[in-house]
C-alpha cells in the first residue's frame, strides 16, 4: 500500500464507531525512512478540526519537547494509536477503547510499513500500551525493541466467555 493509498483508506474509514463523532480522521504524517515515529493517542479538539495530528497546544507541546531532544520533527513520521477523536465525557475527552485500538490498528500497522522507523517514541501510557506490559512509571526513558510482525501487546487479553476482557476494569490490560 502507498501513502497515497493508505490516505484515501483511512479518509473513508468508518471502522469504528469514533468516526460517528469525530469531525474527520487525522491520518498519520509519514516520512518513508525515518529515523523516528512520534506516537500518540488520539486525535484532540484541534486535530480534529485541522485533520492534522499535532497541530495546537499538543503541537506546541510536542514542538517545545522535541526541540529539548535536538530531533528535527520535519524528519520524523507522527500520529496517533486511533485516527478519529473519541468523545469527551464530563468535559474530559475519553481514551480509546480497546475495539477501537483494534479496529484502527491496521492503519497503523500500514504507515510503519511505510514510514519503516529505526525508533518508535511512545508519547503516554496508551501508544506505550502497545509495545510493553510495563507502564510509564517503570518504562520511562527506557529504549527496548519490539517485533512489528507479533500482535500488539495490549491487544493480547484473553477472551472470557466468547467476550474481551473489561479493559477498564484492568487499565493495565489495555
Ligand atoms: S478511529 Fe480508526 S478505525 Fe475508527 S473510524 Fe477512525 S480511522 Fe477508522
Amino acid at each position: 500500500m502507498t501513502l497515497e493509498e493508505l490516505s484515501r483508506a483511512v479518509a473513508q474509514c468508518q471502522r469504528c464507531p469514533l468516526r460517528m463523532t469525530a469531525t474527520q480522521p487525522v491520518p498519520d504524517l509519514i516520512v518513508p525512512d525515518c529515523e523516528y515515529f512520534l506516537l500518540g493517542e488520539a486525535p484532540g479538539r484541534d486535530e480534529d478540526k485541522a485533520g492534522t495530528p499535532f497541530v495546537g497546544a499538543a503541537g506546541k507541546r510536542l514542538n517545545v519537547l522535541v526541540a529539548l531532544t535536538g530531533i528535527d520533527l520535519n524528519k520524523c513520521s507522527v500520529g496517533n494509536v486511533v485516527r478519529c477523536r473519541p468523545p469527551s465525557v464530563d468535559r474530559k475527552q475519553r481514551e480509546p477503547r480497546k475495539a477501537e485500538i483494534r479496529a484502527c490498528i491496521v492503519w497503523l500497522r500500514r504507515a510503519l510499513a511505510i514510514a519503516q522507523p529505526k525508533t518508535i517514541i511512545t508519547l503516554g501510557r496508551i501508544p506505550l500500551s502497545l509495545f510493553s506490559r510495563y507502564g510509564i512509571k517503570q518504562m520511562h526513558g527506557t529504549q527496548f525493541e519490539f517485533d512489528l510482525d507479533e500482535e500488539f501487546i495490549c491487544l493480547r487479553t484473553k477472551k472470557k466467555g466468547g467476550k474481551d476482557e473489561d479493559t477498564k476494569a484492568n487499565p493495565d490490560n489495555l
